[in-house]
């Protein structure tokens, strides 16, 4: 699983690079960063507001969507059993620490899973 403490200063460093020309569109910096070898025309020129409604669309169900044990959310969680994720609800059920590799977690989120014991 990719490390989350690298998405703050990603974001900052961006949100740097943005503000120093703030005419771009956001689609448009990344695509200026990326330089990729083909057009992405629905990347670049995606206007701000755009995307922004986009992801709060997106972000919205993710809120409802969170294990109430190990707190995993953003759409990571899996289909919830009792408001637990499949992790969880296995590993309650067979006194056992069951990790799915098809589910992402933290280290946080599996210590608090591995408390259920
Ligand atoms: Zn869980």
């Amino acid at each position: 699983m990719r490390d989350p403490d690298r998405i703050d200063p990603l974001l900052a460093k961006l949100g740097e690079a943005w503000k120093r020309h703030p005419d771009l569109r956001l689609g448009q910096l990344l695509v200026a960063l990326v330089k990729p070898s083909e057009a992405c025309p629905e990347v670049f020129y995606i206007e701000d507001d755009e995307l922004l409604k986009r992801l709060s669309k997106r972000l919205l169900p993710m809120e409802y969507n969170v294990c109430k044990t190990c707190r995993a959310s953003d759409g990571r969680c899996g289909m919830l059993i009792d408001g637990e994720c499949l992790n969880c609800h296995k590993t309650r059920e067979t006194g056992e620490v069951q990790i799915d590799m098809s589910l992402p977690r933290t280290s946080e989120e599996l210590k608090r899973t591995m408390e259920i014991l």
